[in-house]
């Protein structure tokens, strides 16, 4: 596979001795196993011109268990060779969003491991939270949950709807403090708080 060299790499020069920032000026970037770049480039320092051969391992394919409620599909993941996984961690498989649950090394469920050392990746899918809520007019108050993807952000103000009752917003709570104005993201939010506005419905 034939992929798009970069415009700047950090490269020994060999006029200056050093690890300095190289303009590529033309070269070709192929992957196979590993990732080989193979490029003439020019110094930003001494403005040397040489010619470099990098090869790079590739990236890892792993086995993928994704669980979404009551299935599970099977998938698989390109991951970093350099980068640990941690039980924990969030990543994007296909274009799910997920969050790792078990790693399995061999016959032992370890709790991080090198790409290089799993045999497959038990996740979780993470696309839609369950954020809670929690509305008082006087002396009522209500309270339920919502759903909503990680990244949706909730502001202040924001009109939130608990069975029959519609909640504003005033407070998002955090796991860290809690905020009066502003946003935050669906993942951060501990608890939002508001005042019941309307109960439709019933009367
Ligand atoms: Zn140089």
């Amino acid at each position: 596979m034939k992929l798009e060299p970069p415009t700047n790499i950090v490269v020994e020069c060999p006029k200056c001795k050093e690890e300095t920032l190289h303009t590529v000026i033309k070269g070709k970037m192929y992957h196979k196993q590993d990732i080989t770049l193979d490029a003439l480039v020019n110094c930003g320092e001494c403005k040397h011109t040489h010619q470099i051969k990098l090869t790079e391992p590739g990236p890892i394919e792993v086995p993928v268990i994704v669980s979404d409620q009551e299935r599970s599909i099977k998938l698989s993941q390109e991951l970093d060779p350099t980068e640990k996984v941690e039980i924990g961690d969030e990543m994007q498989v296909e274009d799910l969003f997920v969050k790792v649950t078990a790693i399995e090394c061999g016959p032992k469920r370890v709790n991080s491991a090198m790409p290089k050392d799993i045999d497959t990746l038990w996740v979780m899918r993470y696309d839609r939270i369950v954020v809670k809520v929690s509305g008082n007019h006087r002396a009522r108050t209500v309270s339920g949950k919502v759903f909503a993807p990680p990244e949706e952000e909730f502001t202040i103000g924001d009109m939130v709807r608990i069975g029959k009752y519609d909640i504003l917003v005033h407070t998002i709570k955090l796991r860290r403090g809690k905020k009066r104005m502003g946003s935050a993201m669906a993942k951060d939010v501990v608890r939002l708080y508001g005042k019941i506005i309307k109960s439709k419905g019933r009367r």
